[in-house]
Parts: structure tokens; sequence; C-alpha cells
């Protein structure tokens, strides 16, 4: 894991663990984000991110353990923890009588901000999320799309160094995602350390430095996301022959190639990106021409997808 700052970590869990009745949520799991990080915490449905979210933003009893935000215990020391986290829930939780101006404001209160300095704040973050025309509506009149903006927004309002979000692109079409990932990378920049949770792995690929995968509550890597996908072993070749194969050439037989008559193709995985002109040169050497090149670089969800499988 590589850190930015010095200081406390934003974030560190130690030996969490929460039960609803005999279910184990989440299992003894220790955790670090560095100050500044963009930090991915990935994991099937029902692993146990919501609730590592909660119980770090309070809104969880935890049965175990001790969690610190830039080194302050958010049980003991509670009101200065709580203060430097945003939360971007996966759910609405808005109050839908109030005004999403007003949403923002309330929002502040919670943390004993208020005044002035507070609605320039609100209006100031609902023009650079596109809101600044609905400032005076309820939630209810928003598109999917805005109450996503309006989530973070929310969350932004009093100015946290730590922004946990929770699946924030979960259903939002491909331009609002775009958007909302310059939105983030920009707020990253600025300094805010970033936690995301999604399920969309090519999203947490792009985005975050480290990941964290959970399963039934338990943490099953952590790592540098370019360490992470070392772990790839998928990448493949495909080379597609002008003629049907006599026999397999031999450096290739030895790296366990597959060939299909009905295609013409021979298969090779687990190639490195740097074999892969050697690997086309012996083909040619046996005397075949190349009708057709596909080389398929593994991507997080493989890495991800072998981690379940075990
Ligand atoms: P998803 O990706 O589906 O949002 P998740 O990783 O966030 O999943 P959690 O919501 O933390 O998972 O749930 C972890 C486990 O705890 C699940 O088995 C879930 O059913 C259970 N659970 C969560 N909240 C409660 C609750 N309030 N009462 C009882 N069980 C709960």
């Amino acid at each position: 894991m590589s850190g930015f700052r010095e200081g406390p970590p934003a974030l560190r869990i130690e030996h969490l663990s929460k039960h609803y009745g005999t279910l184990v949520a989440v299992d003894d799991i220790c955790l670090q984000v560095a100050q500044g990080d963009f930090f991915g915490f990935l994991g099937p449905n029902g692993a146990g991110k919501t609730t590592t979210i909660n119980a770090i933003v309070g809104l969880a009893k935890i049965d175990a353990g001790r969690i610190d935000i830039f080194g302050n215990d958010n049980a003991r020391d509670w009101r200065v923890a709580r203060r430097l986290v945003g939360l971007a829930p996966q759910e609405y939780n808005f109050d839908r009588f109030l005004s999403i101006r007003d949403i923002l404001i309330y929002q502040a209160g919670y943390y004993g901000l208020s005044g002035e300095g507070v609605r320039r704040r609100a209006d100031v973050l609902l023009e650079r999320f596109g809101l600044a025309s609905k400032a005076r509506d309820t939630y209810l009149k928003l598109s999917g799309g805005m109450k996503r903006r309006l989530t973070l927004a929310r969350a932004l309002i009093h100015e946290p160094r730590l922004l946990i979000l929770d699946e924030p692109t979960a259903g939002v079409d491909v331009e609002l995602r775009i958007e909302l990932w310059g939105m983030l990378r920009e707020l990253n920049a600025a300094g805010t350390t970033i936690i995301l949770t999604t399920h969309y792995l090519e999203e947490a690929e792009s985005m975050c430095r480290n990941i964290a995968i959970i399963e039934a509550g338990c943490i099953v890597a952590m790592d540098s996301t370019v360490a992470l996908l070392a772990r790839r072993r998928h990448d493949a070749l495909s080379v597609t022959l002008d003629r049907p194969l006599a026999v397999m050439p031999p450096e290739l037989a030895a790296r366990a190639a597959r060939y299909d008559p009905a295609t013409r193709t021979i298969f090779l995985d687990r190639l490195a990106p740097a074999d892969v002109p050697a690997a086309l040169a012996v083909v040619e050497k046996a005397g075949y021409e190349l009708a057709d090149v596909e080389f398929k670089r593994a991507s997080l969800q493989d890495v991800f997808l072998d981690l379940m499988r075990k």
C-alpha cells in the first residue's frame, strides 16, 4: 500500500466486528486508508461494505474493534471524527418536505454549522452540481441523476476531509458517470481522501489507487490497484491462421497452447504483453500467415472473480 501524506491515516480500522443476531456481517477486519488516497472498497452483494461504512460514520453500533478517523477515535472523540467524514449513502434518504437547498443547509446543522457561510456554500455546491435551477424544489422533482448529484453535494456541505461514497454511480447513465468521475478526481486532487464502493470494477480500476476486497465479512485482499492487477492470469492471445495447423510449434506447445481446428485458431493464455511479438514470430516462422490476431488483457474483474472462486 502506498502512503501519501504525513500524519495519521485518514481511516484506521482495527479488528472491527459487527453481528446482526447470529449473522456475522463484519468479521474482525483491519483496514487502513492513507490521507489523500482514492481507495476502493469492493465486494459482492452482502459482503459487509455498507455495514463497515455505517460503522465508520457512526450509524451502526459495533460489537468489537476500533475506528480512527485522522487519528480521532470515532467512539470516544465522535464529534470531531464525524465532522471529518462525509457520506454519500447508497439509498436516498432525503427529507421529502424540504427544498434541496434546505436539505444541504439542514445537513450542515448536524455538524453545528449555520449562518451565511453555510448558505453560501450550499449555493456554490448547487451551482457546481448543476442543481441551482432546482434549489427551491423538493428532491421529488429531481431526476435520478440529479438525486445522485444531490447526495454528493450533501456529503460535501461540511467540507469533510474524508468522503465515503457507497455505490455513487449505481444506475446512472454513462454520461453522468463520467461527469461524476471527473468531479471525484477533482475533489481528490484538491486533497479530499475518498473511499468508494462500487460493483463496476472498471470504475474501481480507473479511479482507485488502493483497493480492499471484502467477502463474507472478511478482507480477502488489500493492495495497490497496480499490484492487484499484476495478479492477472488471464491475458490471452488468439491467433487465427491462414490455413489449418499441421503440428503445434514446440515453443507454443511448451506454453500449453490450444488449437481449435474449426476456426484455425491457436489460443495462448497467461501471456505477458511483452511476449506477444515472440509468440507471433514463432507462428510465422512455422510458415503460417496471421489471418487475425487478438490480445485480451485481463482486468480487475478477472482478479476479483479469481479471489471469489477461492
Ligand atoms: P451490497 O453490495 O449488496 O450493498 P454490502 O457489502 O453493502 O452489500 P451489507 O449491507 O453490509 O453488505 O450486508 C452484510 C450482511 O449483513 C448481509 O448478509 C446483510 O443481509 C446483513 N445485514 C445488513 N444490514 C442488516 C440489518 N439491519 N439487519 C440484519 N442483517 C443485516
